[in-house]
């Protein structure tokens, strides 16, 4: 097969700008194709903050808002990966990467400037890589603005959906001034949404394949619970579109090189996450007995995340022998619950609000158990770390919780973890208990531990799987 030339078009990347998991896709993904022998851009937008790289274009000329509207281009290569920032101080020089009234014009302009870009540069593209509402009209312009260039002609486009929740909605009489067809608005390819336009919309319809951050998150948004009244639509496209789950930055998610745990380890001498244990136990000012097991959580304290569960049976958790241990931040309630919790229990729970790194390295090595009953998961990172740190998840089976866990089975000593179906606290309870009682068994337990460490979510592995996606949207348009 031959290389491909991949444009991954991102409204934010590790590390220029990051609000979210968008951010570290961007940043590691190409880094991972340009390693598989793809020649690999990133396009992205220049942020006030972005000081990096050097003027390539002075003056790039995008048809927009009825006029010719230019902006410049810098450019940088780091780790076989060229980038390229569009620079236009009136759209991107803000404080806040989105939040702004007018984002989806932003964005709009931002997608037409990708293809202006790439036109520029005049090396033909095989794949334009969207990511979210943010490049959901850029495949639209590609197919209707763009339809009788010679240049774009083999190129195909895929979406990844990192978040179905948010759209870019515009008026629909934006339409024309975002430089497209206002024939757009309604049919069978239309923009309308609920009498507004939906720029993710658009990218859903006129993309050639679409992937989602895990497999079973892609059959989820299908169904009108998940779906964001965009199931109907994604079940129509159900043979273009593929869950792949999100790799993990082993750099930083390694017990054996971690430098913010007390001692490494790894899969083939545990000794470091005992000690790893004992100091986490002294920093929530805990009993340092370490036979008794410590179960941790990680998380934004939002509803999403399954909080409610956890404090329905947290009474019952503490019934047991386990230790808990917290780092969250979000909603008020759940914070005034953990930490009245705290106060009565303090030689039983440790909390920390607020944002830590070094603490979520330091939980995620200490512990033996990690929680993460959330009711949705596109992908999920905390319990790739658990399983990676040999702490095993106890998670419902929703989204990429459900693509990475397996259930331990005892007979065939296979499974890494424990996942309930129901969002239903006894389940979860049930769930628990039962590790309890494995935790018991050291054997059974080294064996999970073990599958739960040689598990392999390293970004080769999802790369290898984009670029089976490419090469198929690629053939199909003949190329
Ligand atoms: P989400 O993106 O929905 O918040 P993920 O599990 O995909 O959930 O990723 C969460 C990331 O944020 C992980 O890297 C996790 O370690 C980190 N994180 C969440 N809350 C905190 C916190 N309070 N302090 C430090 N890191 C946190």
């Amino acid at each position: 097969m031959e290389n491909l030339r991949i444009v991954l078009a991102a409204s934010e990347a590790v590390p220029y700008a990051k609000t979210g998991g968008l951010a570290d896709v961007a940043g590691a993904l190409p880094k991972a194709l340009a390693k598989l022998g793809c020649d690999v851009s990133l396009i992205m937008p220049r942020y006030s903050n972005i000081k990096t790289g050097t003027l390539l274009f002075e003056s790039l000329a995008v048809p927009f808002a009825y006029k010719i509207k230019t902006c410049s281009v810098w450019h940088e290569k780091q780790d076989g990966v060229s980038i390229y920032f569009v620079d236009i101080p009136e759209y991107f020089w803000r404080d806040g990467l989105y939040g702004h009234s007018d984002d989806v014009e932003r964005f709009a302009y931002f997608s037409r400037a990708v293809l202006e870009l790439c036109h520029r540069i005049g090396e033909k593209v095989d794949v334009i890589h969207c990511n979210d509402w943010m490049t959901g009209l850029l495949p639209v312009y590609l197919r209707t603005n763009y339809a009788s260039n010679p240049f774009f002609t083999t190129t195909a486009t895929i979406l990844t959906i990192h978040n179905l929740a948010f759209h870019g909605m515009f008026g629909l009489d934006a339409i024309a001034y975002f430089g497209l067809d206002s024939h757009l608005a309604y049919g069978d390819m239309g923009l309308e949404f609920s009498n507004t336009g939906s720029s993710l919309k658009g990218g859903i319809l006129y993309c050639d394949a679409i992937t989602t951050v895990s497999r079973r998150y892609a059959e989820e948004i299908q169904t009108h619970e998940h779906g964001f009244r965009l199931d109907a639509l994604l079940r129509q496209r159900c043979y273009s579109l593929i869950g792949i789950l999100n790799g993990v930055d082993i750099d930083e998610w390694n017990p054996a090189t971690d430098k913010h745990i007390a001692a490494n380890y790894s899969v083939n001498d545990l000794s470091g996450k005992e000690i790893c244990k004992r100091e986490l136990l002294k920093r929530f000012n805990l009993p340092t007995d370490l036979t008794k097991p410590l179960i941790g959580v990680i998380s934004r304290m939002t509803d999403q995340k399954g909080f409610d569960l956890i404090m329905k049976i947290m009474n019952r958790i503490l019934e047991t022998s386990a230790n808990f241990v917290l780092l969250g931040s979000g909603t008020d309630s759940y914070e005034r619950y953990f930490q009245a919790l705290r106060d009565s229990r303090p030689d039983r729970v440790g909390v920390y609000f607020g944002f830590n790194n070094a603490l979520a390295h330091q939980i995620e090595a200490g512990c033996d158990i990690f929680l993460m009953p959330s009711s949705y998961e596109p992908c999920g990172l905390n319990q790739m770390y658990s399983l990676l740190y040999g702490t095993v998840p106890i998670v419902r089976a929703t989204g990429g919780l459900d693509d990475t866990v397996e259930n331990f089975d005892r007979v065939r000593m296979e499974g890494n973890g424990f996942k309930f179906y129901d969002y239903n606290a006894e389940q979860l309870l049930e769930r628990i208990y039962e590790a309890l009682i494995a935790y018991n068994e050291p054997e059974l337990w080294r064996r999970i531990i073990t599958n739960a460490m040689t598990e392999d979510f390293s970004w080769t592995v999802s790369a290898r799987k984009y670029l089976d996606v490419y090469h198929i949207v690629r053939q199909r348009l003949g190329g």
